[in-house]
């Protein structure tokens, strides 16, 4: 048995198959090891990728030729653009997924992936040398010497599961904690601490009455998430909709002692933008109900994920809030709720590239970084996959630098960034608001924004490069055509009904996309060349076009801010008058009052895009101070 490799990946999860794809497509000798084969690609919780800014995350991450946007393509059993009437920026794709579909997608991908070992079994230590990670050893007695390791062990590490006063030691339901690499860690000084996170109970669609609820369909024609793919061939399906009512609410009331977060059972911190039920009760008291998506789990699999009832209630509580829910009063339980707590790592600890500042070689990626979702496990996985490989020698190449992106690049460029500079002191999820750059990273452009650097770099596939030098070649022709080649002057445009000012100045097809009322098909009978541009080439020329003027503000935003990161904030800055700002980042800058902009920045939770709202703030109260004074 092969023993020696360049990257050995610890966890099978969807940061360690990233991880290990990227390793092994960039050319090193790589190991997955993770507990059972037959569970790489599971997911723990939703069966369901993408979102508002997770979508991003997977587009960038099929940019850069990872698998998980091809993997849902091919899994996906309900497409849905989230944010569609909105502007292309704030657009998040997203897909159900077929749960079994999705998993066997993964090992097949993986199974074929060239260069790469499947590895059934537990890391219980690290080998490490003056600092220096050599290898891995597993619980049935085998040591694997490697040149980097990648630890992606998710929600395992000191697992213990949460129902009622029940306390269960498992990495998920039905698998065992990851107790011997949390020593190793602490034992190497590494930071640990507690966060939590929750799923709801599975229920057998068989037996939910149907009748009376709201469906919801998929849109119809599928957006695929991958760059890859043509078409989605999956059959698509509906969801159902139904919602909690006030004696659901009465008997979360009545049992909140018997609730793990509200007894004082659970210590770790739980993701405050994915709250359990038990939370969204508290927090929001004066709320009637709260909307529940009954999400088939599979084409041909009866279980139901009823999306927005996480929770953490003993059995006997959890069957009576079912049952006062409309739809669900019949409801047959498959699995039952709970709430799992876990040890993460403090991500301050590593650096851009993901690998950890105490023991060289040794990089985190995942939930085990303090972040929560599939995507952003996986982008992380991706980055610490191709990190390892430069390091451990694997690319032949003379200067081979650190590969890292910053984040006016990459939605994955701001995730790293916020994580290492700033700690995930709760579970940290993506959103379009932690971008500063957000109009111009969007989902529909990330491979123009990426997969040069993946072709250059060294770690696209062969068919991959291909698909993109192909598009490429197809946006620049359409550029060409729709900047140079058409063009006319007012007098011309107001012959075919187009108004615009009558200056005399010739406009470019691609000016005239950027006025709202101006519609590809109304252009394409005054220049019928437009109707042979692919839907494609046409959305992203016309998101580019809509864009171009936005993105320079955005440039002297940034600019302003990093000119301005020493602007002292008044002592007595009256941040409820700040009503751009969202009440809970006013709450926070209330407490913490901020030295300095660049304080403010650095508080979790903080967005770049509050931080701007500040300074704008901020100077046109100095502004209107020395006013008054010279007055
Ligand atoms: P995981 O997907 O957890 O994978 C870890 C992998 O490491 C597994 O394959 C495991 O077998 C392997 N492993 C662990 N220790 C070892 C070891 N010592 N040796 C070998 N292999 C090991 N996300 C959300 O966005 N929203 C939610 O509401 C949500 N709720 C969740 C509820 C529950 C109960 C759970 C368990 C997870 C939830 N998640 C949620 C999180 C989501 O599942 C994770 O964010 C995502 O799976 C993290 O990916 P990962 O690759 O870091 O880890």
């Amino acid at each position: 048995m092969d023993t020696s490799f360049d990257v050995i990946v610890i966890g099978g999860g969807h940061a360690g198959c990233e991880a290990a794809a990227a390793a092994a497509r960039y050319g090193a000798k790589t190991a997955l090891l993770t507990h059972k084969l037959d569970t790489i690609g599971i997911m723990s919780c939703n069966p369901a990728i993408g979102g508002l800014g997770k979508g991003h995350l997977v587009r960038e991450i099929d940019a850069l030729d990872g698998i998980m946007g091809r993997v849902i393509d091919r899994s996906g059993i309900q497409f849905r653009m989230l944010n569609a009437s909105k502007g292309p920026a704030v657009r998040g794709p997203r897909a159900q997924a077929d749960r079994k579909l999705y998993r066997i997608e993964i090992q097949r991908i993986l199974t074929e992936y060239p260069n790469l070992t499947l590895l059934e079994g537990g890391a219980e230590d690290l080998v490490v040398k003056d600092n220096v990670v050599t290898g891995v050893c597993s619980g049935d007695g085998h040591t694997y010497t490697a040149k980097a390791v990648i630890i992606t062990t998710g929600t395992f590490l000191r697992g213990l599961i949460h129902r009622g006063e029940e306390k269960i030691p498992a990495g998920r339901v039905g698998e065992k904690p990851s107790i011997g690499l949390a020593l190793t860690l602490e034992k190497h000084g590494f930071p640990l601490a507690r966060l939590k996170t929750g799923t709801p109970a599975r229920i057998d669609g068989r037996t939910i009455n149907w009748t009376g609820l709201e469906m919801q369909q998929a849109d119809n024609p599928p957006v695929p998430f991958s760059y890859l793919t043509d078409k989605i061939s999956v059959p698509q399906i509906d969801c159902g909709i139904t919602y909690t009512t006030s004696k659901t609410h009465e008997i979360i009331r009545a049992n909140l002692h018997r609730a793990p977060m509200y007894s004082g059972q659970i210590a770790g911190t739980g993701p405050r933008y994915c709250p359990s039920i038990e939370d969204k009760v508290v927090r929001f008291a004066d709320k009637e109900r709260h909307q529940i998506f009954l999400e088939p789990e599979g084409l041909d699999d009866p279980t139901i994920y009823p999306n927005g009832i996480s929770n953490a209630l003993p059995i006997e509580v959890q069957a009576e809030l079912l049952a006062s829910i409309p739809g669900l009063e019949n409801a047959k339980v498959f699995e039952w709720a709970y709430a799992i707590e876990y040890d993460y790592c403090d991500p301050r600890e590593l650096t851009q590239t993901l690998e950890s500042k105490r023991i060289s070689g040794l990089f985190l990626a995942g939930q085990i970084n303090g972040t929560t979702g599939y995507e952003e496990a996986a982008a992380q996985g991706l980055m610490a996959g191709i990190n390892a490989a430069i390091l451990a020698g694997a690319v032949s190449r003379e200067t081979m630098t650190p590969f890292v992106l910053d984040r006016s690049e990459a939605y994955i460029g701001v995730l790293i960034d916020d994580l290492i500079s700033r700690g995930a002191p709760e579970p940290y999820r993506m959103f379009t608001s932690r971008a500063e750059y957000r109009l111009t990273l969007r989902a529909d452009n990330a491979d123009q924004r990426l997969t040069d650097k993946a072709i250059q770099n060294g770690f696209a596939f062969k068919d991959r490069a291909q698909a993109w030098e192909n598009k490429k070649a197809d946006l620049a022709a359409a550029f060409t055509l729709l900047q140079t080649t058409l063009q006319a002057t007012p007098n011309e445009l107001e012959r075919h009904g187009i108004a615009v000012n009558m200056d005399g100045r010739r406009r470019s097809a691609l000016e005239l996309l950027r006025y709202p009322d101006i519609t590809w098909d109304r252009l394409s009978t005054l220049w019928p060349d437009m109707a042979a541009i692919t839907p494609a080439i046409r959305e992203q020329m016309q998101a580019d076009a809509v864009y171009a003027g936005y993105s320079d503000r955005q440039e002297t935003d940034i600019m302003a801010f990093r000119k301005e990161e020493s602007l002292q904030l008044p002592v007595d800055l009256d941040y409820a008058g700040l009503g751009s700002l969202s009440t809970e980042i006013r709450l926070k800058l209330e407490k913490i009052r901020p030295a300095t902009l660049g304080a403010a920045a650095r508080i979790p939770g903080v967005t770049p895009a509050a931080v701007i709202s500040l300074l704008r703030h901020v100077k046109r109260l100095k502004r209107a101070e020395k006013s008054h004074e010279a007055a």
